[in-house]
């Protein structure tokens, strides 16, 4: 029998935040070794706990909560989801624009499905979070990628976003707060990219999954909040701000813009049925979870766990030799950058798989989030303080040594 193949739809994609590296780590788990994960976003096996009365209601409702329900979700967690797009000042929402999902991954992969065709473009930011490349590419689309700047707060290059810019460009993807930089957006370069948007005719698919996790006092603007004329799509849920990413329950707000958008959006809705509905249980949580005590403010302000150990990471990280990084104002993670002067790498995947076999310790290569070079790598700084500092002393060791061959 010939060889069974994948798509060739998988032939440019990736998501090695679960890739080899951490199958690997996993291997050696097996085999008995401790390995200190850097390298995933999952709050709760770091010991933040979703919010007890968010727990407690999924309980409550389990027993109702066998039958399929609407395809775009339960009214009550979209009328909290509703609620809460009038306290982010996006205007003119109606329960019917907002889709409930397994997770808001799911409704990034229905979006792009629902709006390409092959050949189509979208501007993904470089660095992204891999699944947007990937959902761009699966739907048949082709990803370009603007870069955000280092130099600048990695702030997306609006002169690059523009550049990008061709005939078959249907949508800018927005991602902000940023994984993996922690970087948030300034009122004014939103402004910007609405306006591009607005000149170029582009939706705007903004993931705004981090908008609470926020540090040193800052605020976040939601983009779709800035105008009424361009089409906004915007993402959130409750694995981030709530700590329930086991959950996947998501969400999706169609927002601005909406009247040339009809037939998109009987294509959402076709996908949306297609898939019956999202898990149900965990929809029983999200009013709760939207309109009950934001414990996350506990987590995030001086002296909160999370914020604690971003300023760890930040100070240990930078007192690195050749290593620099720019402090995250939001989110969970940082993206160094190693000075090729210092550390000429020309397989920072290899690179990884060295430290993760020499010192134990897992993180991602800045090329798995479509980096363009192979000189940055991802730090989720959610492992207690104690395994934070033993997890970036090994990094520091490991690079030392890696100097030196
Ligand atoms: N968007 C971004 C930027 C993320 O970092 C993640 C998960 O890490 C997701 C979306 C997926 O979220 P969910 O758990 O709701 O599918």
């Amino acid at each position: 029998m010939e060889a069974i193949l994948k798509s060739n739809k998988l032939l440019n994609i990736c998501y090695e935040i679960r890739g080899p590296i951490p199958e690997r780590a996993r291997q050696m788990e097996e085999d008995g070794h401790r390995i200190i994960k850097l390298n995933i976003g999952n709050l709760a096996s770091f010991g933040f706990d979703a919010p007890e009365e968010v727990v407690q209601d999924v309980i409550r409702n389990l027993s109702n909560a066998a039958g399929y329900v609407d395809s775009k979700g339960l009214f009550q967690a979209r009328k909290a989801v509703m609620h809460y797009t009038q306290q982010k000042n996006i205007k003119d929402v109606t329960v019917d624009d907002i889709y409930i999902g397994n997770g808001a991954s799911e409704l990034i992969v229905l979006s792009m499905q629902a709006l390409l065709n092959n050949g189509d473009e979208v501007l993904v930011p470089m660095p992204d979070y891999p699944l947007w490349t990937a959902a761009v590419s699966l739907a048949g689309g082709k990803p370009r990628h603007y870069l955000c700047d280092e130099a600048n707060h990695w702030y997306p290059s609006i002169e690059d976003m523009r550049a990008k810019i061709t005939d078959k460009t249907r949508a800018i993807v927005v991602i902000n707060p940023n994984n993996p930089t922690g970087a948030l957006y300034p009122d004014e370069l939103l402004l910007q990219i609405v306006d591009l948007a607005r000149e170029f005719g582009l939706i705007i698919y903004a993931d705004e999954i981090y908008d609470k996790v926020l540090y040193d006092g800052v605020t976040h603007t939601s983009i779709a909040s800035l105008a009424d004329d361009v089409l906004f799509v915007t993402f959130n849920g409750l694995s981030k701000n709530y700590r329930a990413c086991g959950y996947r329950a998501g969400w999706m707000i169609v927002s601005g813009n909406k009247k040339p958008a009809k037939d998109y959006i009987e294509g959402l809705n076709m996908l949306a049925t297609m898939r019956l509905c999202a898990n149900v249980p965990a929809q029983y949580a999200i009013q709760t979870a939207l309109g009950g005590y934001q414990s996350i403010n506990d987590l995030v302000c001086e002296g909160g766990r999370l914020a604690k150990q971003r300023d760890l990471a930040y100070e240990m990280l930078s007192k690195i030799p050749g290593v620099s990084v720019v402090k995250p104002k939001a989110a969970l993670y940082m993206f160094p950058r190693l000075d090729p002067a210092i550390y000429p790498v020309s397989d920072d995947q290899q690179l990884m798989l060295e430290l993760l076999t020499e010192e134990k310790v897992l993180l991602v290569q800045g090329t798995g989030f479509n980096w363009h070079q192979p000189d940055h790598f991802r730090v989720v700084f959610l492992p207690n303080i104690d395994d934070l500092t033993e997890a970036i002393n090994r990094v520091a060791r490991f690079l030392a040594g890696w100097r030196k061959r």
